[in-house]
Formats: C-alpha cells, structure tokens, sequence
C-alpha cells in the first residue's frame, strides 16, 4: 500500500523517514525548492533527540552544527533567572539542542532518500484531494511540469498551520487564541557577545536572542495584528527597545535598515476536533498549530509522525484495511499531549506575554532559582524535555537491512499502550 505526504516540515519529514525504513512506499511533497527556511524553530528537544536514537541517526544529528542549551533562563531588566534545569533528566539526552531547522530536515530526507521505495518531490504544492466513494485516494498537485494526481491508499496533511489539505477535507481548527506575532531577523555575533540562547522580557517588550555562531536569530514578539502600527512608525521603534533590552548590539542595531530585513510571522494556537477522513489524516501544525511558547511545536510534530507510523505501518506494509476507526486511535492517541501541552502554551501567553505586551510585567526584585525548586523543577523539565506523552519507535526497518538502532537503555520509561487494531 502507498502513503502520500504533503509538507516537508518535521511531521511529514518524520513520518516519510519512518514508513520508509518499514519498507512503505511513500512519497513526500515539499511545495518550496529546498528547506532553507528562517521562519521554523531551532529547537531539538531530549524527546525528539531519543527519537532519532531510536532509529540510529543521534550520532549524525549531534555532527551538524549545533549548540547545547541545558538550562532555561529568562533576563529581565533586573538580571537573569532560572526557570528549569534539565541537566537531572536521565542522558545522554538531557539538553535541548539547537539546530537549524533545514539541517535537521535535510539529515532526515537524506536517510529517507536511501530507502527505494522513499519518493521525494521538491516544488510540488498539494492543492486538492482525489474522493472516490466517501474516502480519499490521494492528492493533486502542481509542479513546474504542470498538474499531476498522485494515487495512495492513506494521504497525510503534514502541511502545516494553513494547512490546504485540511480545509479540502472539510476540517476546521478551532481557534485558541494567541496574542502575539512575531519579528523574525538576523544581527551579526561578535565573539564578546554572550554564549548563551536566552528568553529577554521588559515591560513593553519581549524577544528571544539565539545565538548560531557566527549571527544572532533574533524573534522580537508584538501584539498581534501589531505589525503595521509599528511599520508606520520607522524602523527606530523597532532598532530602539531591541539595543536597549540587548545592549552588546547597540553599535550593529542599525545593519537592520529596513523592515525589509524583517520577516513577520503569524503565530496560531488552535486544533482539530476531528483530525481525519477514510483515508485522510492530519499530523503536526496541520492538526494542531502550536505556539512559540516552551519551543516544542517540533517536538509534538515529530511524536505525531512516530505515533502514525508506529500505528500504521505495519497495515500499510500487509496491505491491511486502514479504517476510519484505527486513523481515529491516532487522535485519541496524540490528542492528550496536544491538549495539555497547548494549554500550558496559553498560561504562559496570558500570564507572562500579554502583561509583558501591555507594560504590565514588574521585574522580579528577587529573582528566585526556580531550578532549584525540586518539585517544580521535576515537572518543568519533564514536561519540556519529554513533554506529556514521549513516543518510541516500535516499527523496525525492512528485513535484510541492517538496523542501525543502538539500545543504550534511554527512552524506554514509557511503554507504548495502543489498543490493538484492526
Ligand atoms: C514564530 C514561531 C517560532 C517557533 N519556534 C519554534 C521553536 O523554536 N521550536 C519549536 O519546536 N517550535 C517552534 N514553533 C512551532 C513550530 O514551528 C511548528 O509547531 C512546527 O514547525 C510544526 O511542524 P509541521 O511539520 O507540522 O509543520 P511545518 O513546520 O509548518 O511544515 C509544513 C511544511 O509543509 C510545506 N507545505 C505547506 N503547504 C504545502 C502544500 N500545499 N504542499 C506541499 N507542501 C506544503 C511547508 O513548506 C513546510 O515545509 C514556532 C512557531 C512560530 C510561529
């Protein structure tokens, strides 16, 4: 049987690379010419990072370029704090690592890319859906060759937050709410400039600085919908709180010139009650669009795809019926995770960055460790590092191919608990 994927993201990337490896013919659809994008987050969290222990491919990820971050902190205008540590989650894995995002997808389609039976196309834009009675069977999509159908007996929107696939299934998210957008642009890094990846909250003002080597990303959060105001106001209104609230900048703060140097991104909290159709499934921000908040928007869409295929490949493989009722053990599966995870995203957005956004955020005169709170601390790096329902692969690569998983013990404090299927 034949999987077709829309998106090239971490979800669909994921699940390509795991059917693949079980011997599924699958073909993965990426609507831009490669995945050197800015607008994805960098972060590779102790989950994702057992994942690709799983699968062998932990000793590859950790040659790419990237910087560990072990602690969470949060500067304000009265010096940092410690918000968790995850140095005490059992290794190797107890950091989150920074990466950029296309390494990480180019690393995974690359392995995908070893299997035959794996089928990439690039500048392929899923537009529509095929039906045959009441089920779908595969999608439409344009190319520079033209229009083309591409026939498979399960289609999966990985596509993302504005997802087109969903909404040609008929489903619509509903929206959570999230009050911010976010400026997205790049400064050059010196080497006197702090080594750490930080979280910069003043009143009036919030960004996140993370350091890749030899520039900084910069994400400068505005109110949402804020974007033309401050446009209108010259690009100082911008250069200005950023030098301020990151004073080692303030001589470069102008290599920003315009609003042209800046992209804006929308950010969107919102899910799916129902995320399939025979024959149709929804994984990652396609189902549940997640929030900048905590940085794991990667992570559940790769726990997504290690569900999906951990329920799916094997009755891909046989040829076995997929119905509607196993696609719905996949919600009833990953709904918990998102559900929790997304409301904790919405405490901290209503807690900390609307006041933040509002002026109303007071820097703590003392500065508690929160680190050190062990109780707190336990729940804090569990729930970022391993979030709310770690997955581990259970589906093996094909016969004859030798599995390069190395069983060092980690990742295996959660049993998988599927109801048996069909
Ligand atoms: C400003 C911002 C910052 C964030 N920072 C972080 C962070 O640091 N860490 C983190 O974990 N999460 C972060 N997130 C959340 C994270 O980006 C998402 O949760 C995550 O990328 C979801 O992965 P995905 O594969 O489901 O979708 P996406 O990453 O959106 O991937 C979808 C893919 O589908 C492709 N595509 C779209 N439409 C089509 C089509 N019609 N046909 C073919 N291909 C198509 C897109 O080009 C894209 O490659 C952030 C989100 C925002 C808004």
């Amino acid at each position: 049987m034949t999987c077709a994927i829309a998106g090239g993201g971490p979800a669909g990337a994921m699940l390509a690379l795991l059917l693949a490896r079980t011997g599924v013919e699958v073909t993965l659809l990426e609507k831009h010419a490669d995945f050197l994008r800015d607008f994805r987050g960098d972060t590779i969290h102790p989950s994702t990072l057992r994942v690709l222990d799983e699968i062998g491919l932990a000793g590859e990820f950790l040659k790419l370029p990237h910087r560990k971050a072990y602690e969470i902190s949060l500067v304000s205008d009265t010096g940092p704090m410690r918000l968790a540590s995850l140095r005490e989650l059992p290794g190797p894995y107890n950091y989150i690592a920074f990466v950029p995002q296309w390494d990480f997808l180019n690393l995974i389609t690359a392995e995908a890319a070893t299997y035959p039976n794996f089928h990439l196309k690039m500048r392929a834009e899923a537009y529509d859906l095929i039906r045959e009675d009441g089920a779908v069977r595969g999608l439409r999509y344009r190319d520079d060759t033209g229009e083309h159908e591409l026939r498979a007996d399960l289609t999966v929107a990985a596509d993302g937050r504005g997802s087109v696939l969903r909404e040609r299934a008929g489903l619509v998210p509903e929206e959570l709410g999230a009050p911010m957008d976010v400026l997205w642009f790049r400064m050059p890094r010196e080497d006197t400039d702090p080594d750490e990846t930080f979280l910069r909250v003043s009143s009036g003002h919030m960004m996140v600085a993370i350091n890749r080597e030899s520039y900084w990303q910069l994400a400068y959060v505005i109110p949402k919908g804020g974007f033309d105001r401050l446009a209108s106001q010259g690009i100082e209104a911008l250069r200005e709180p950023v030098a301020r609230m990151l004073p080692f900048l303030e001589g470069r703060i102008g290599q920003v010139r315009s609003y042209d140097d800046v992209s804006m991104l929308t950010v969107a909290l919102n899910r799916l009650r129902r995320w399939h159709r025979p024959g149709f499934l929804c994984i990652g921000d396609a189902a549940h669009a997640m929030s900048p908040v905590f940085g794991v928007g990667i992570n559940l869409a790769v726990q997504d795809a290690v569900a999906t295929a951990n329920l799916l490949a094997g009755s891909l493989r046989s040829g076995a019926l997929i119905t509607d009722s196993t696609l719905h053990l996949l919600q009833k599966r990953r709904m918990p995770p998102t559900r929790v995870t997304q409301a904790a995203q919405r405490l901290v957005q209503d807690r900390l960055i609307r006041p933040a956004l509002k002026r109303q955020f007071k820097p703590p005169r003392v500065r508690p460790d929160l680190a050190r709170i062990p109780l707190l601390n336990r729940v804090t790096r569990r729930f970022i590092g391993l979030g709310v329902r770690p997955e581990h692969v259970t589906v093996g690569p094909v016969a004859g191919r030798p599995s390069h998983n190395v069983d060092n013990g980690v990742g295996r404090e959660d049993p998988v608990e599927y109801p048996r299927m069909s």
